[in-house]
């Protein structure tokens, strides 16, 4: 926007995504105390409105890259551009047991700032050994009686200082070299079918709830055929964020990269923008 071109978001529910359901985010700079993730995702929309960006809500369906001009079709109509920054960013993933699909919102949850409150005083696990799982699994503590962590090696994947306040939370106990089977439970979640990864002994742990924090799978359905995308359907990109389509640019968690964080995100966003800008200027054209 500062660049002085015509640049429009595209945004399917509000913007802010992951940030949205992040309780507290301490690694990006300029918050030494940290900060809420709503608050932060609210700040940045705030500011890129003060520069003059609109946000438009729609949801793309497919994308027309064969052309210079760019083409979305959004399920409200189609929308053309000089050149796109792709970020749709990522959903969380499922665990695929029986159970999960059914018993999903009934104590299956994918998100702990959103569902925490909802377990006070019971007893709950969460699944996965990331810094999400850590993260929210101390989170939880705030309300659970009991927050066990299902890992599925004996040792976590988590931060240092992540692992530590989980090992010091009274709260919080291990399921070491353990995964889930089978979740249980009729018209809501009553306890899990673990098994041991070593010995593949089982056993039930009853449980209300379980939260689900192993790692996101891109979204980027709509992208296949039209960009190169990884095994795992990360956007392929070069240094300055362009995709295998020239003119088309990819920045966040949608991308193939070795760490997704919010300020590797914001990173991409500054590198894709001023090579678009870079792409339009090429064109000798800088309306989008
Ligand atoms: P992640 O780093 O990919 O970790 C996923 C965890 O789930 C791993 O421990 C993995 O086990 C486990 N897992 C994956 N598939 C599984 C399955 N089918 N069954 C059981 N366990 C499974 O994902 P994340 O924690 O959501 O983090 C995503 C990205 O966001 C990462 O780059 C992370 O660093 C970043 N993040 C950063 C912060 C922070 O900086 N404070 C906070 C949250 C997230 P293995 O370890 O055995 O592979």
């Amino acid at each position: 926007m500062r660049s002085r071109l015509n640049a429009g978001l595209v945004e399917k529910f509000m913007p802010g995504g992951q940030m949205m359901i992040t309780d507290f985010v301490e690694n990006f700079p300029g918050f030494p105390g940290g900060i809420h993730g709503p608050e932060l995702s609210d700040a940045m929309e705030k500011q890129a409105r003060s520069l003059g960006l609109e946000i438009m809500n729609a949801h793309c369906i497919s994308v027309d890259f064969s052309g210079e001009e760019k083409v979305l079709h959004m399920d409200s109509g189609e929308i053309r551009a000089r050149t796109v920054i792709l970020c749709p960013g990522a959903t969380p993933r499922r665990l695929g047991v029986h159970g999960e699909g059914r018993l999903t919102g009934k104590g299956v949850s994918y998100c702990a700032t959103c569902d925490g409150a909802f377990f006070r005083d019971k007893e709950i696990a969460v699944v996965g050994g990331g810094n999400t799982a850590i993260q929210d699994a101390v989170f939880l503590t705030r309300f659970a009686e009991k927050v066990t962590i299902i890992h599925r090696r004996n040792s976590l994947r988590a931060t240092k200082i992540l692992q530590e306040r989980a090992f010091k939370n009274p709260k919080v106990e291990m399921a070491w070299d353990s995964i889930v089977k089978e979740i249980q439970g009729e018209n809501k979640v009553e306890g899990l079918v673990l098994e041991d990864v070593l010995d593949h002994s089982q056993r039930i742990l009853a449980v209300e709830g379980v939260f689900v924090l192993i790692g996101t799978h891109p979204n980027t359905e709509f992208l296949k055929g039209h960009v190169v995308l990884d095994p795992e359907g990360y956007v392929m990109t070069n240094e300055e964020m362009e995709t295998s389509v020239k003119g088309v640019y990819a920045a966040g968690d949608c991308r193939h990269k070795t760490l997704r964080q919010m300020v590797t995100a914001a990173s991409d966003g500054a590198i894709a923008a001023v090579a678009a800008e870079q792409y339009l200027e090429s064109l000798g054209d800088r309306e989008l």
